[in-house]
C-alpha cells in the first residue's frame, strides 16, 4: 500500500489462484489486470479511506518502491554488479554458472550451485 492505512485484504474473487496462473499462461497478465481493474472500480474507488490523489500517483510511488527494493533485495552496488558475495572468500568477483554447466551432464551433482568465485574457485 502506498498510503498510511491499513492494508485491506482484496476479496478472494479479485485474485488469481495459481491454476488459473498456469492455465492462462501469457494470457494470464490480461486477466490479472482486468481483475485490477474491477477491483479499483467495484471496491477500492467506494471505499471511504480511498485517497485519489494518492492513487493517481500510484505508478510513479510504486515504481520507486519497487526500484528501491529491487536494491535492497540484491544488495547492487558499482563494485558488486550481480549482488552475490563469495561465501567462503568474501570476493564479489563472481560469475554466474551458465545454465549449460549447470544442467549439462558435465555438471552432475552440483546442480544446486550457481555462482563460481574467480578468486578462490569454490562453488556455491
Ligand atoms: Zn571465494
Amino acid at each position: 500500500m502506498v498510503c498510511n492505512h491499513e492494508m485491506i485484504e482484496a476479496p478472494h474473487e479479485y485474485g488469481l489462484t495459481f491454476t488459473e496462473w498456469h492455465v492462462l499462461g501469457s494470457q494470464g497478465e490480461h486477466v490479472w489486470e482486468e481483475k485490477k481493474k474491477r477491483l479499483y472500480d467495484e471496491v477500492i474507488s467506494k471505499s471511504p479511506i480511498f485517497d485519489r490523489s494518492l492513487h493517481n500517483r500510484i505508478d510513479e510511488i510504486m515504481e520507486e518502491r519497487s526500484r528501491k527494493y529491487d536494491e535492497m533485495i540484491r544488495g547492487i552496488t558499482k563494485d558488486n554488479p550481480y549482488g552475490v558475495k563469495c561465501p567462503y572468500c568474501g570476493s564479489t568477483n563472481v560469475k554466474r554458472i551458465s545454465a549449460f554447466a549447470k544442467f549439462g551432464i558435465f555438471a552432475l551433482g552440483k546442480n544446486s550451485k550457481q555462482w563460481h568465485c574467480q578468486k578462490c574457485d569454490s562453488d556455491f
